[in-house]
């Protein structure tokens, strides 16, 4: 939108506000500050340069309209704009995850660290992501990311990345199975989350799938009597979000690969090698060696990664699918490849870290933390806890953490704070939980309790 200084801008300032002001009675409104001098206030330009023109003259607008209907003096307006502006060019606030779940999907499942949140600011603006700058010709879109995955996984003979765990699914349902048959345990349909459900998603890329096995009990003979000529491949999912124990079977891929189908392994979580805290939890790794054709993996669970789906299997299988048309349609930008490289190679990031937390460390933290609120007059202590991995694996493991504890009302308080921290309730009271917070954020945590009012 084009700003003209005095012309429509002007219709909200005084010379309009005249009109509705008879004769001879002096009208406050008629000094309601012009939008092109409320635009000159350092406050509000600098605002244009963060938020863009847009949105600062709607919050200009919006105080002249009150000043107009004399609900707010003229000279209040340029506060009351400054005021109106949203906070940030993005509505996405950022919070601080005291859940206890570290990998929260309604918080955005894992949190990036320094080195990735760097990788992507770098590569926010034009960058090599398909060029070779020594030789000025094109090269092969996102391949020092490819490379950092590859070296992570050597028993992949290759690997591709596309936009999320799902995408990696329907990329090789389509590519390895449309028309024909994906043969699946009857204990392996499960419901990813908000009511999406593998089957379906599989199921839309126009392969059928044959079930077999029971609901706890599937052996590598029931994949067996479903094979046919128009078997694709067998699918492995991992029940990443529930567990069933008592008398349960199911068949390995060493035991599926002999049967001379292809065999696709969804690990989900993205674990690269296996994490000694997390025994049932599968990782990339060990599939491959037991000579499955392909894993599939979130880049934003245990990996620690941004959004992506991980496809890493034997050569001629990858090559098939990530020339596959579809692929072109599930591909992930420039910032999704320069934080997976900076995860893949760089420092531990918080979902590492919050995982490898030592319990002692975080009762430690909590201490501190109920010491200086307590000092300050908050109904604040340190409580043993037990946090989460969450949404993105893991079921039914519980990590030892520590906690503070405080009045159940300080929940919705420092929810809907200035900087929002979101924790818990358990038993009457709000527990925020360390395990989930990484350590600098502790003065953020303490600051963001100290700002709710009474105490
Ligand atoms: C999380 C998950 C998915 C879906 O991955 P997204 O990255 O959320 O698309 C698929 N399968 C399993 C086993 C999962 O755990």
């Amino acid at each position: 939108m084009d700003h003209a200084p005095g012309a429509r801008d002007g219709a909200y300032g005084g010379t309009d506000a005249v009109g509705v002001s008879g004769p001879g009675t002096p009208d406050p409104r008629r000094h309601i500050p012009r939008t092109d001098r409320l635009l000159a206030d350092p406050r509000l330009r600098e605002a244009v340069a963060r938020l863009g023109a847009v949105r600062v003259k709607a919050a200009v607008r919006q105080a002249q309209e009150r000043a107009r209907a004399g609900i707010l003096p003229p000279g209040e307006v340029a506060d009351a704009a400054v005021a109106l502006l949203p906070r940030a060019a993005s509505g996405l606030r950022p919070v601080v995850n005291a859940t206890g779940v570290l990998l929260h999907t309604n918080l955005g499942r894992a949190a990036l660290s320094p080195a990735a949140r760097r990788a992507v600011w770098d590569a926010a603006g034009p960058t090599d992501v398909e060029l070779d700058l020594r030789t000025g010709s094109r090269a092969r879109r996102g391949r020092t990311a490819l490379a950092a995955l590859h070296d992570r996984v050597p028993a992949a003979g290759a690997v591709h990345v596309v936009n999320n765990g799902a995408a990696a699914l329907v990329l090789a349902a389509t590519a390895l199975a449309a028309g024909r048959e994906i043969v699946v345990s009857r204990g392996e349909m499960v419901e990813i989350g908000d009511g999406f459900r593998l089957p379906d998603l599989l199921a839309s890329t126009g392969a059928r799938l044959r079930e077999v096995g029971t609901t706890n009990r599937t052996t590598a003979a029931d994949y067996a009597d479903a094979l046919g000529p128009d078997t694709a491949f067998l699918l492995k999912v991992h029940p990443s979000n529930f567990k069933v124990t008592g008398f349960t079977r199911a068949a390995d891929v060493a035991d599926l690969v002999p049967l001379g189908v292809p065999v696709v392994v969804d690990i989900g979580s993205g674990l690269l090698a296996p994490h000694p805290l997390l025994p049932e939890e599968p990782d990339a790794r060990t599939p491959l060696r037991a000579g499955a054709a392909l894993v599939t993996a979130s880049g934003d669970k245990l990996l620690g990664g941004p959004q992506c789906g991980l496809l890493l299997g034997r050569e001629d299988t990858v090559r098939a699918l990530s020339r596959h048309p579809l692929a072109r349609a599930l591909r992930v930008d420039k910032l999704t490849l320069a934080a997976l490289e900076a995860t893949l190679t760089g420092p531990a990031g918080p979902t590492a870290e919050a995982l490898d937390a030592d319990p002692a460390a975080l009762t430690r933290r909590a201490e501190r933390l109920a010491a200086g609120l307590a000092a300050d007059g908050v109904d604040a202590r340190a409580v043993p806890s037990t946090a989460t991995v969450g949404g993105g694996g893991a079921p039914g493991v519980t990590l030892p953490s520590a906690a503070l504890s405080l009045p159940e009302r300080y929940a919705a308080a420092l929810r809907t704070g200035a900087d929002p921290v979101v924790g818990r309730l358990e038993a009457g009271r709000c527990l925020l939980d360390l395990r989930s917070v990484p350590e600098p954020d502790d003065a953020r945590l303490a600051d963001a309790v100290r700002s709710v009012p009474g105490r």
